[in-house]
């Protein structure tokens, strides 16, 4: 690992001395650069006195690139770069396409896409009926015994009226069906797939999960939360090939949206190799951090990989530095940890720590070994209870603090808490499309005051926290467009709810763009080598079609129009749109 620091060191010390000659691989001109490289806006959202704002409209800060050996050498007017243009540069003109550094994706779970590309897809199915359409047209030509599995019932949405195995079973006596919820809170298994789970009616709950029973006390197919495992883990597993097929096919899909970086939210041991494997080849095309599962069930082994320690080579494509872990549910399925019974269920309060499973000694011995921790909690004691936990694993490793460690979704947080983000050095990782998607029913489940802390973004830079934001697909769009338009209005694809959902808390389209840029690069301790385009960092780029910043100041509908033209990953440009697209 020391030899490598050491050859990237020299080679970015060599680069740096040549920066001002030789010619450039690549050269960008034409376009409408927003380098990002000046100051942060201030907590209300007031552009920076050296940003390229003024008079209510945003300019340009560049209009040419130059890149060599992945680096960006040059930034500036056109003259700035034609001096690096030599015979085998190769010069795109962009015609006033608009540049931003490459976007991040900072949560999501990339195995996901391939695995559901491959299933069968039940996103909008409204009754058991539908669910049975969608199976027995997909499935047909299947042999007795062959699994089907399908994903995408909304847990959210069916928790009062939980579908059953029964409809499976007749349908399909022959073949074990599993059905994954949306964001897998919720599986959904006939008899068959339960016999090949080893699951009959004398079954345990799992720490943190539940197996639904109907009033006679018999199990009805349903695992919530941290029993999905239980059923998941019974479906055979792929080779290491259709591994690396399923990420390749999420890269296929990420990479159009302008993403040069995902972090996988929760690597299990299954997929591990298959990524490695892709790194050691060179065939990941975008960069990867791959935040390693501290769950229930196929957790990668602490004493292995606290040995091994979190990769020490920035440049590596594929990051293992840090870890994931749940604190705590869903507020769909009302397994987020209230401090105050929900209001839609009085008497109950959600689930976490230890009782969903949380190992506090697992992932506290990550973070001694210098893994950065992103912890999974929805509700305001889920947040409030990992607060604690950070500040308790910082009086005992002080330079934990250093880490930069998460708070994946921070999706309700009392007023007390908010300030503590900042004090703690404490990231709140934020899904905009959740925002939306949630705000027809959040309220119901959590009352008027609390839902006051819910989906916070200005409240929280208002008091000095880190924000990021990501999509946590594939239960949500993860395109940026989408994630964009819902940060800056606060209103789902449809334009509702009018106004926007409690908009005060919508944050300015520069927060938005650096909420998937530079705040991310900052998150994982990247910022000297990536997240603004300048020279001597990462030609990590996208190209799009539209002037979000503009465009979400003056008409923010526009953003969901946008296009990505083009995605460049370490001067590479791997995706270019083709006209038609
Ligand atoms: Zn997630």
């Amino acid at each position: 690992m020391r030899s490598t620091i050491l050859l990237a060191t020299l080679v970015f010390v060599f680069s740096s001395c040549n920066l001002g000659g030789g010619d450039a691989d690549l050269v960008l001109t034409n376009a409408n650069v927003y380098s990002l490289s000046w100051g942060d806006p201030d907590p209300e959202g007031v552009p920076a006195t050296d940003s390229p704002y003024a008079d209510g409209a945003w300019s340009a800060d560049a209009g040419a690139i130059a890149i060599r050996d992945g680096l960006i050498v040059a930034v500036g007017a056109a003259d700035d770069v034609e001096s690096f243009v030599g015979p085998n540069t190769q010069v795109i003109d962009l015609n006033g396409a608009t540049v931003v550094p490459g976007l991040v994706e900072s949560h999501g779970h990339l195995h996901e896409l391939g695995e559901k590309h491959e299933q069968i897809d039940l996103i909008g199915v409204k009754t058991e009926g539908d669910i049975a359409a969608r199976l027995v047209g997909a499935s047909s030509g299947r042999g007795a015994g062959e699994w089907i599995v399908a994903s995408g019932w909304d847990e959210g949405e069916w928790a009062d009226h939980l579908p059953t195995k029964d409809f499976l079973n007749r349908l399909f006596p022959d073949n074990p069906v599993v059905l994954k919820g949306l964001r897998g809170f919720g599986t959904l298994g006939n008899d068959l797939a339960l016999r090949a789970a080893e699951v009959t009616n004398d079954f345990e709950n799992p720490v943190g999960g539940e197996l639904v029973r109907d009033e006679t006390g018999d199990i009805t197919g349903v695992f919530l939360n941290n029993a999905t495992d239980v059923l998941n883990d019974a479906i055979p597993e792929g080779t290491l090939e259709q591994k690396q097929r399923v990420l390749q096919y999420g890269f296929g899909q990420l990479m159009p949206q302008g993403f040069v970086t995902t972090h996988h939210a929760g690597v299990r041991t299954d997929y591990l190799p298959a990524y490695q494997a892709l790194a050691e080849s060179g065939e990941l095309p975008m960069r990867v951090e791959a935040m390693l599962s501290v769950g229930v069930i196929g957790a990668p082994s602490v004493e292995k990989w606290t040995a091994i320690g979190p990769t020490e080579d920035p440049t590596a494509m594929l990051q293992i530095r840090s870890v994931k872990a749940y604190y705590d549910a869903s507020l769909g399925s009302r397994g987020a940890r209230m401090i105050d019974d929900y209001s839609d269920m009085p008497g109950h309060r959600g689930v976490s720590g230890s009782d969903y499973g949380f190992d506090v000694e697992r992932v506290r011995a990550f973070m001694a070994a210098g893994f950065q921790a992103g912890i999974h909690a929805i509700g305001d004691a889920g947040n409030r209870e990992v607060l604690d936990f950070y500040e308790a694993v910082y009086g005992e490793y002080p330079n934990a603090r250093g880490l930069r460690n998460r708070i994946e979704h921070a999706q309700v947080i009392h007023p007390d808490d908010i300030a503590r983000f900042s004090e703690l050095n404490v990231v709140a990782s934020m899904e905009p499309g959740h925002a939306v998607e949630d705000s027809p029913w959040a309220e119901a489940r959590i009352g008027p005051d609390r839902i006051k802390g819910a989906y916070a973004w200005r409240t929280l830079r208002r008091n000095g926290a880190k924000l990021i934001f990501n999509s946590d697909f594939t239960g949500t769009d993860w395109s940026f467009f989408y994630g964009m338009y819902a940060a800056v209005t606060r209103k789902m694809k449809d334009g509702t709810p009018e106004g926007g959902w409690y908009p005060a808390e919508a944050v300015t389209p520069e927060e938005a763009l650096r909420a998937y840029t530079v705040w991310p690069a900052w998150a994982s301790s990247r910022e000297d080598l990536t997240g603004t385009i300048e020279v001597g960092k990462w030609a990590d780029l996208a190209v799009m079609d539209i002037d979000p910043l503009n465009v979400g100041l003056t008409a923010p509908d526009g953003l969901l129009d946008g296009l990505i033209e083009m995605t460049i990953v370490g001067g590479k440009i791997v995706y270019e749109r083709t006209p038609n697209q």
